[in-house]
């Protein structure tokens, strides 16, 4: 088709998108950019989704994602659309990664981004041939996320046998070098023999929402992400998604905050548009679900879209959470901007909440001080944090497996307890603190569908990263974005699916043809600058 021919084809088409968050956002940004016409629609007042902040006593709390990783994939979303993503977010690299403190031994080790002074900190921490074996362990996790890169994360409809073939005989080998079908656990265990320092990297897992005794080795490539770079961003983490809104809006799409979809509308076996909850249609000839797929599976939106996309049980759900939001005065431990706060019995968290769907006796607890960066805090007063326990995706479930407010409480009593283990000393029931509660069932209300769980399906097994749904649905004209699709969680990886529920419904608009696959462009590793339509 002629430039000037498929032009116009485009502006001719419309696009419904459901759902602010950071999947639903790019991809409202990218066909924006492209020249279709784009409304967005979104139940929450904000965009963001999960990118959320909360009101804490006046303070605004980051109240979901906080640590910034792939720096790239912003980079060159922006650049696709003609615009430098530092003059609009402003980004400060953090030395310390993260602070990490054992509340049994009172030690404390930090990761920092320079890889050589973590291996100097691992050194005192734990042993010289540790050191070693953590910068073995490194290279290890570097290798994986740029065999991955490619052929898995920026690739739309990955399979095993694709990736097989898109990896050559070396990546192949490379990959069966890792263990692939081993967990995450074993394979930390060729590296640390420090019982901490297993702890500590195979922590990495719950980015994913699973368990570190069940994630596929090459789950590892998220050590190397962090490693990578960690920023802050000005204005904390909910400026990002004001900021990729606001360029969607500068692009020509309409976003529409407070605005619920009801129903996405099938007709001859195709999406067309959707019913908002007050009763407007919406035409379209595509749409993009920005929510949990399996919203889609229970019907919440509708008998029609139901069998486009399968639901998550109880079981094989990822990790949801139980926050606080707090301002709050500290005193007694040097908070960094990411503390890790470890208590003894790894384990039994996890077996806690997936075994038993119960909160972790003695869980792992994470604080983010909003307002640090690696320096002290100049002033001694009030600071705001984000402090997080694991917790199971129960949020839907009846009684029994529902979380009740005395657990809740006696999960807050033994968060503070390892607290104050480590030296931190925060009292929330003081009339000082403000603190607000999120709890699973919290966030269930928030986004439909998951009870709670925050990342889609867990990654557990190695055949999971190919069981998650990709861009194009099994419904001609409905596609998917976000966290619980491929390739995954965390705000870049839903960027990513934006892109690539973008490209594949662009494939959809101009094509005649059933839906190739697509591929878009990497970062680090993957050097076309385009996104490709593969037969
Ligand atoms: C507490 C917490 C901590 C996290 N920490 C990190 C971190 O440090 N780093 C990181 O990278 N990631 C982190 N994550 C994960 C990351 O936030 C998510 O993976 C990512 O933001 C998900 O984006 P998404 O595109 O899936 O959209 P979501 O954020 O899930 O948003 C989906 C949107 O769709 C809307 N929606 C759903 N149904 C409808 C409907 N019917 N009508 C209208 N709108 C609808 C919802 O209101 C919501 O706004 C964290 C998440 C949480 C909750």
């Amino acid at each position: 088709m002629a430039d000037t021919g498929k032009a116009a084809v485009l502006k001719s088409k419309h696009v419904v998108v459901v759902g602010a968050g950071m999947g639903g956002l790019v991809t409202a940004l990218l066909l924006a950019h492209s020249g279709v016409r784009v409304t967005l629609v979104e139940s929450a007042a904000t965009p963001g989704g999960k990118i959320r902040q909360i009101n804490a006593g006046g303070a605004l709390v980051d109240s979901g994602p906080t640590v910034f990783t792939m720096r790239w994939v912003f980079e060159q979303i922006f650049a696709q659309v003609g615009c430098s993503f530092a003059d609009v977010v402003k980004l400060e690299p953090l030395d310390i990664l993260c602070r990490h403190a054992w509340g049994s031994s009172h030690q404390r080790l930090d990761l920092f981004s320079d890889v050589a002074r973590s291996a100097d900190a691992i050194a005192q921490f734990s042993s010289p041939p540790e050191a070693k074996r953590f910068l073995a362990f490194c290279q290890k996790a570097k290798d994986t996320y740029q065999l991955l890169e490619g052929p898995y994360m920026c690739a739309s409809r990955p399979t095993f046998a694709g990736m097989g073939a898109d990896l050559g005989v070396r990546g192949l080998a490379a990959l069966v070098s890792l263990g692939p079908f081993a967990s995450l656990w074993q394979s930390l265990g060729h590296y640390f023999h420090d019982p901490r320092l297993r702890q500590l990297f195979g922590r990495y897992a719950t980015y994913c929402g699973a368990s570190p005794w069940a994630a596929p080795a090459t789950l590892m490539l998220i050590a190397h992400v962090e490693l990578d770079g960690v920023w802050s961003v000005t204005g904390g983490m909910h400026a990002l998604a004001k900021a990729v809104a606001q360029q969607a809006e500068r692009q020509g799409a309409t976003l529409r905050y407070a605005s619920p979809c009801d129903r996405i509308l099938v007709r001859d076996g195709r999406a067309c548009g959707v019913v908002l909850a007050g009763g407007e249609h919406l035409e379209a000839d595509a749409v993009v679900f920005n929510g949990d797929v399996s919203a889609l599976a229970q019907g919440l939106l509708g008998e029609g879209v139901q069998r486009a996309a399968k639901n998550t049980p109880l079981a094989k759900r990822s990790l949801s959470a139980v926050t606080w939001s707090v301002n709050a005065p500290t005193s007694g431990f040097p908070l960094v901007r990411h503390n890790v706060f470890f208590d003894d019995h790894y384990k039994r968290e996890f077996d806690d909440i997936f075994r038993q769907h119960k909160l972790p006796s003695r869980g792992t607890v994470y604080v983010c001080a909003q307002d640090r960066t690696d320096a002290p805090l100049a002033s001694t007063g009030h600071e705001r944090l984000l402090c997080l326990v694991n917790a199971p995706a129960t949020g839907d479930q009846p009684s029994g497996h529902y979380l009740t407010p005395s657990e809740i409480e006696s999960c807050q009593q033994q968060s503070l307890k390892l607290l104050g283990q480590c030296g931190l000393k925060l009292d929330l029931t003081s009339p000082a603190a403000q603190s607000v509660l999120t709890t699973p069932s919290d966030f269930n209300q928030l986004f439909p569908g998951t009870g709670g769980a925050l990342y889609g399906p867990a990654s557990h097994g190695w055949m999971t990263p190919f069981q998650r749904p990709a861009s194009a649905s099994k419904m001609p004209g409905l596609f998917l974005a976000g966290g619980s699709v491929h390739p995954g969680p965390g705000v870049p990886m839903a960027a990513l699916s934006g892109q690539l529920a973008a490209a594949s419904v662009m494939a959809h608009l101009t094509s005649a043809r059933p839906l190739g696959r697509v591929r878009i462009s990497g970062g680090t590793s993957t050097p076309s600058a385009t996104t490709a339509s593969m037969p």
